[in-house]
């Protein structure tokens, strides 16, 4: 069985459909087959600033909620960032492997440091793509479940691992990214040619797993699309209809074309209604379960515990060999 390895900010009180269809959906699906390795990474998190009682919160939260999709503590090591230091241990040596240019060209920091200005962007955002890149390569994974934004990150991990490799000794795989077309990029429902985002989006435009269920269905009601008045799945010519025709398809495994088909003659209020009763019928069973996960606190600490031993024992392996292979003295 391949390692896969991929993580989520808890940045939200809830994660969105773009979370869950891009990536999360994926993290349950590789179980079968794979060993994965699944974190909420509070230290990315801080690289934007938090508050502290809001943060821990929402690190409970993000594991009420992969628990309750169905991401298996048995199977799958379910843990957080912070409880395995080997992440911020290879982030060093990576970033001494960086160079600043190459850093520089990631375009996340580009969109997220846009805002305040770079001047007021910490340092961690910045390196943020190093320690993504120390996360995965620590678990020698085949494949990491992302979404579409992440892929220049993954490229650059790619980088790393080779520039490693070749300067030191072979010590890391090279991981690819698994990305599935269909739902790699879920946009934002009241500006549907920018990515739906924790962070970016406005409320209205984000599906959030954990909303009152009858709060997306009315924002699915209100999704912006054109003047067209026609259904057709159609992302460059009609971002907003295709986008609410992709979440559609992947919550009924349907294809988006065959979809729009039905709604031939009819209207973009007929879509919205039936997507929006899709939406409600997914979404209330899962919201109850996280909902009822985060009354245990020790429960979920639990799960949490076992999960990062299970980490660490992989990750400071491989910190082991990197530490000697850059000529550091082993303690005694
Ligand atoms: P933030 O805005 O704080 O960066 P986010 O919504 O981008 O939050 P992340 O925690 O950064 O969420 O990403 C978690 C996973 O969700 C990643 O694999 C990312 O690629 C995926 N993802 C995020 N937004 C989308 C989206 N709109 N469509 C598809 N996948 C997405
Ligand atoms: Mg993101």
């Amino acid at each position: 069985r391949q390692r896969v390895l991929s993580g989520i900010q808890p940045t939200a009180d809830s994660f969105h459909f773009g979370n869950y269809l891009g990536a999360l959906r994926q993290w349950v699906s590789l179980q079968d087959e794979h060993e994965p390795f699944y974190m909420v990474v509070d230290q990315h998190a801080i690289t934007v600033e938090q508050d502290p009682k809001v943060l821990r919160e929402r690190t409970y939260r993000s594991a009420a909620q992969l628990l309750a999709m169905g991401v298996d503590p048995e199977r799958s090591a379910i843990f957080v960032q912070s409880h395995v230091p080997a992440h911020a241990q290879l982030a060093w040596v990576l970033n001494c492997i960086t160079a600043f240019g190459e850093a520089r060209r990631m375009t996340q920091f580009k969109d997220k440091s846009a805002k305040g200005g770079e001047g007021a962007s910490s340092v961690g955002l910045f390196t943020y793509p190093i320690l993504q890149a120390a996360d995965i390569l620590l678990y020698r994974p085949a494949y990491v479940p992302v979404g579409e934004d992440q892929r220049q990150h993954l490229e650059l991990t790619r980088d790393l691992a080779h520039r490693f490799n070749t300067r030191y000794k072979k010590t890391f795989r090279l991981p690819e990214p698994y990305i599935l077309k269909e739902t790699a990029k879920i946009y934002d429902l009241q500006n549907p040619t920018a990515k739906m985002s924790k962070s970016a989006s406005s409320p209205a435009g984000i599906i959030d797993l954990l909303d009152d269920p009858k709060v997306s269905a009315k924002k699915i009601r209100s999704a912006v699309t054109d003047s067209e008045a026609v259904v057709a799945f159609d992302p460059e010519g009609k971002p907003g209809v295709s986008n609410l025709l992709s979440i559609f398809a992947a919550l009924t495994g349907r294809p988006a074309e065959e979809i729009a088909g039905d709604y031939a003659g009819r209207g973009y209020g007929d879509l919205k209604g039936d997507l929006a009763d899709v939406v409600v019928g997914f979404v209330t069973p899962l919201r109850d379960r996280a909902l009822e996960l985060l009354e245990d606190r020790s429960a979920l600490d639990e799960v949490l515990a076992s999960g990062a031993a299970r980490a660490r024992a992989v990750a400071d392996r491989t910190l082991a060999d990197v530490y000697d292979r850059v000529g550091f003295v082993r303690p005694l």
